[in-house]
């Protein structure tokens, strides 16, 4: 491990460095050509551009100090204000934008943490989360000193209630539900999570980072939602991320809670600094205002109207994945409520689909326990359905026809991974990952 490159001693002119961008973009995943699924939530390239616009017009703004810009500070409050009244808050729910899920859950994680401390004085914390929940959780209690009490979940893959009840100790700062959890789309049952936890009078997060901005729209649009925000009794906060199925830029989340009270809790104070007194929301200090900017605008011009044809249109998109899924064979995993799932198959092995389906350049998430491939479907993957399911219906045959396909390709790195009885030589094995990542 080397770091080769170095600063050059004369610059290159830009217009060659952006050529060099743009080439060096070749062999990247072909988000553009609907062959990627997550990572990227392209609504078209009209409101992408609306979107660069918005973003650029506050390009060099900073969100960090909003007395120098009182129009960053006034589009992040009305984003919160929104958020808050699509996910039954109304005007009592308090909450911020942040960069993205993960600071949305470290911050929750935080708040909860010190709420739980000055209250009731808790000092070795604990939080109850699913297999499922996102890992961020685990990252957050890792940062912020909370133990982690990790609990399974049932057949269709929803959090399992009694070994949240039996997890609960007088240690229990918060227990964390997915609306919906990101491996299969699948909603933990949060009405019986909440009560529980109102019962035991300890947090109640509702992880809607991938709903937030989009179950509101499904159950107007009719669709099957249960109640997972500010209406059911018990929570006390809710993450919801734009840069997903908000469709805003990049970087940006929301964070909200059941009142200001509980808010107070997330903010950090610093009095006896040289440079001036410092207040901050959250974990960031310099904020870039484009991506506050670019969610206030992709709100203000979509609007609820705007947002129930996208997502009447995307669900139609997502019905037809699901069917012509399950007519090759496959099944779905758990009972997905949105525009997320994933699907699994007894007859083949997942990972050598997956492999095949990657051959012809489709990029996909593998995911384990059950064996199963991850789909995110945004309006990028409409025009690709019909060849993605002729793909995947070579993919099932081939996978079929040679079972000897599992010892090769990835196929056979997880099928190793899954053997390994030593947890340490997986972590060993990302630890790599993670320095090869850095090799120039
Ligand atoms: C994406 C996601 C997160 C983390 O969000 P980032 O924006 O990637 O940091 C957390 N929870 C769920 C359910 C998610 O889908």
């Amino acid at each position: 491990m080397e770091n080769k490159v170095t600063l050059p001693k004369k610059g290159t002119a830009r217009e060659t460095v952006l050529s060099a961008l743009s080439e060096n973009r070749a062999g990247d995943s072909k988000w553009h050509e609907g062959r990627t699924f997550s990572l990227v939530y392209h609504e078209s390239d009209e409101h992408t551009e609306f979107l660069k616009k918005a973003y650029t017009t506050y390009f060099h703004e900073n969100g960090l100090n909003p007395g120098a810009f009182p129009s960053i500070r006034k589009y992040e409050a009305e984003v919160v204000s929104i958020a808050a009244h699509l996910l039954g808050g109304g005007e009592r729910a308090a909450g911020s934008m942040t960069s993205g899920g993960s600071e949305s859950v470290m911050m929750a994680v935080k708040t909860h943490r010190d709420w739980a401390f000055e209250t009731k004085g808790i000092s070795e914390p604990e939080m109850i989360f699913a297999v499922t929940a996102h890992p961020a959780f685990d990252k957050a209690a890792h940062y912020f000193g909370v133990k982690p009490v990790k609990v399974p979940v049932d057949s269709h893959q929803r959090m399992d209630l009694d070994s949240v009840k039996r997890a609960i100790t007088k240690n229990t700062i918060l227990i964390v539900g997915s609306a919906p959890q990101y491996p299969h789309g699948v909603m933990d049952p949060i009405i019986d999570l909440a009560s529980l936890a109102k019962s035991y009078g300890v947090g109640m997060h509702v992880d809607a980072c991938v709903g937030g901005f989009m179950l509101p729209f499904l159950r107007k649009l009719g669709r099957d939602i249960p109640p997972f925000d500010f209406s059911v009794d018990g929570v006390t906060s809710i993450s919801a991320d734009l840069h997903k199925y908000g469709f805003t830029a990049k970087g940006a989340s929301c964070l909200l809670f059941c009142d200001k009270e509980l808010r107070r809790f997330q903010f950090f104070i610093s009095k006896d600094w040289p440079g001036g007194l410092f207040a901050s929301p959250s974990v960031t200090g310099t904020r870039p205002a484009g991506s506050i900017a670019a969610a206030w605008a992709t709100l203000n011009a979509l609007g609820e109207e705007g947002y129930l044809s996208l997502y009447s249109k995307l669900m139609k998109t997502v019905d037809a994945y699901r069917t012509g899924i399950e007519k090759i064979g496959f099944s779905i995993v758990g009972n997905p409520v949105g525009t997320l799932f994933a699907y699994t198959s007894k007859d083949v092995n997942m990972h050598v689909i997956a492999d095949l389906m990657s051959a012809k350049s489709w990029f996909l998430d593998r995911q384990m326990n059950p064996d199963s491939i991850h789909l995110t479907i945004t309006p990028a993957n409409e025009p690709v359905l019909n060849e993605y399911l002729a793909d995947l219906k070579a993919a099932f045959e081939t996978a079929k026809a040679h079972p000897e396909l599992a010892g090769e390709g990835m196929a056979a790195m997880y099928g190793m991974v899954a053997k390994i009885p030593d947890p340490a030589m997986v972590h060993q094995f990302l630890y790599q990952y993670m320095d090869q990542r850095y090799e120039t």
